[in-house]
């Protein structure tokens, strides 16, 4: 299965997080002025737009807020998998990303919203840096 896109650096706003993805790491930032927390990674705080963003770690657990069963899809990366599911994640910490949950046996029947989900990291063959994928606690 070919890799899925990877960002191209220099990206200084995700740097962070992509390393610690690289050590099985889920993180995310929140304001020190505010205590806004921010995702996706950004400069400045989506709330105060103050630039004091602090990374912190995430458990990497969270429940399934919202999502769809993709059936087909084009890309290389995916073309292989049937249908898969694509959500909408809330983490503990207080933060929504946008993931698949993985590891399935029929995502037709087997997913609901509010299903506790916990993170993986999914290994590229040729890339540098793992994706973060959730399977059902
Ligand atoms: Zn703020």
């Amino acid at each position: 299965m070919p890799d899925r896109s990877m960002p191209q650096f220099p990206e200084p706003d995700t740097s962070p997080f992509w390393e610690s993805v690289k050590n099985e790491q889920l993180s995310y930032q929140q304001c020190n002025v505010c205590n806004t927390v921010v995702f996706y990674p950004r400069y400045a705080c989506s709330s105060c737009g103050s630039g004091e963003l602090v990374w912190k770690d995430s458990k990497g657990e969270g429940e399934i807020y919202t999502y769809s069963v993709v059936r087909q899809n084009r890309n290389p990366a995916f073309a292989d998998l049937g249908a898969y599911v694509l959500a909408y994640v809330d983490l503990d910490e207080g933060f929504r990303m946008m993931t698949n949950v993985v590891g399935i046996k029929n995502p037709l029947t087997d997913i609901k919203i509010g299903q506790r989900v916990k993170v993986k990291f999914e290994k590229q063959e040729s890339g540098e840096f793992p994706v973060p994928v959730f399977e059902l606690i």
